[in-house]
């Protein structure tokens, strides 16, 4: 049963995750955007493997690729030797890239997000021969220790905070509690004072840095869109001063957004793009577009074992074409401004939700405090424990939904990008029980 399988988990695992804590089920199988616990209840799944099934679970094709590599004689794993599958893979997954990829080159990083992150970092300091990075409040980049260094939001820093020290973080917009702000007009004029007084001024105390690393929508910081503006002139003025742009697809890539590329919504190119999730169709792999001019590493200067896993190039190859094949991105678009329309209804009726935000099938709900005294941008205080208590609610009425921003006060939803305009209607259902069972 469901409780013994998780009575056993938490004999045998550390307290490393708080999925387990949260959301604790024990799957014994998933279909598309279902799936059933060791009880056979059944959830709607809109997490995907945080972003990673982008096609939802087992999609047929995926397991055919995955099938067809066991049975073809390749082998499993290549380290960085390449095979006609690493082949096809490389000239797909740059075709996707701004100007088909004509300008950029791939490295295959390792398995997870953070190994491209690190890669990014490290390559920016070799390429402009500076050391220091500018990042976002709110910005996410993974655990390891140079991403999570350039990670805004402290509580990932909860265990170990004393990072890398080079790391300027910089504040990022923010639609509901900022609107006119950061991401405004002022704002992004303010953007270029920044870099061109600011930088390398003795007085100023700012080093002018190799690389400016962002989201163009930040998902862990709590569903946030950059507005297309300030992402321009941030290109417009890294390009003036040579400093690199690196922007972390790992979350926002792959359809989710209603484009291919979150940084699409922007039309801008960046130096170097992040890439992980989808990018392996639910399997492990990390890599990096690199615009040709900043390959700057020489053999040997950045090497790993875990690069070659042929199986997440299958599962990866056959998710990327179904979703360009297909025009995935399109419907996703589609289905992001019908769902945020119905959740701003939903919202004239519950007040607790306090906005409602995001692109695509990457979309936050804020919840609010609508009761205490609104700050001077009339936004009411996050509220941490209900967003909590409607994340149980959600689970107990079959409904699999994250958290994410400060105090965990986004309720977050990354589902399956296949998924039905039906099962977005079961979604606003099941939500909208967990709102009545949390007695708002
Ligand atoms: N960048 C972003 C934008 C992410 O959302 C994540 C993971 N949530 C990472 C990097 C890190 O990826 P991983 O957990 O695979 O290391």
């Amino acid at each position: 049963s469901n409780e013994t399988y998780l009575a056993r988990q938490a004999e045998f695992e550390s307290n490393v995750r708080s999925y387990p804590r949260k959301l604790p089920l024990a799957i014994t199988k998933a279909n598309g955007v279902w799936i059933t616990d060791a009880d056979n209840k059944e959830y709607l799944d809109c997490l995907a493997g945080a972003g990673t099934l982008a096609l939802g679970h087992n999609h047929p094709d995926v397991l055919q690729s995955i099938q067809n590599v066991i049975t073809s004689g390749l082998p499993l794993h290549t380290l960085d030797l390449t095979t006609p599958l690493k082949d096809a893979f490389s000239e797909y997954l740059l075709s996707l890239l701004p100007g088909q990829g004509k300008e950029y080159c791939l490295q295959f990083t390792g398995p997870s997000g953070a190994d491209a992150v690190e890669a990014a970092l490290k390559l920016a300091k070799k390429a402009t021969g500076r050391s220091s990075i500018i990042s976002f409040s709110g910005g996410y980049h993974g655990m390891t220790h140079g991403a999570l260094s350039v990670t805004g939001n402290l509580s990932p820093k909860e265990a170990v905070d004393n990072m890398m020290p080079e790391v300027q973080f910089m504040p990022y917009p923010h639609e509901y509690r900022c609107p006119l702000g950061i991401g405004g007009e002022a704002g992004v004029k303010a953007l270029s004072y920044y870099f061109e007084n600011l930088i390398n001024d003795v007085e100023s105390g700012v080093r002018k840095p190799a690389a400016v690393i962002l989201e163009a929508v930040q998902g862990e910081g709590g569903v946030n869109p950059a507005p297309v503006e300030w992402l321009q002139r941030i290109r417009k003025v890294t390009q003036e001063h040579g400093i690199l742009l690196i922007l972390d697809e790992v979350q926002a890539g792959f359809a989710r957004t209603g484009k291919f590329f979150a940084f699409e919504h922007a039309g801008i190119e960046p130096d170097i793009i992040v890439m992980s999730k989808a990018v392996g169709g639910g399997l492990p792999l990390a890599v990096l577009g690199i615009k040709k001019k900043f390959d700057a590493w020489a053999p040997g200067h950045h090497t790993g074992t875990f690069r070659g896993n042929q199986l997440a190039m299958a599962s990866g190859l056959t998710t990327l074409q179904i979703l360009k094949e297909q025009k995935i991105a399109d419907k996703v678009a589609v289905q992001g401004e019908w769902l945020k329309a119905q959740l701003n209804e939903m919202k004239k009726r519950y007040p607790v939700i306090g906005h409602v935000r995001g692109l695509g099938l990457m979309i936050g709900i804020e919840i609010v405090k609508p009761n205490e005294a609104a700050d001077h941008m009339g936004c009411f205080p996050g509220d941490g424990e209900l967003s909590a208590l409607l994340q149980k609610k959600c689970f107990e009425a079959g409904l699999i939904l994250e958290r994410g921003g400060r105090n965990g006060i986004v309720l977050r939803l990354l589902p399956s990008l296949l998924i039905s305009d039906q099962d977005l209607k079961v979604f606003l259902d099941k939500f909208e029980q967990a709102l009545l069972a949390a007695g708002v």
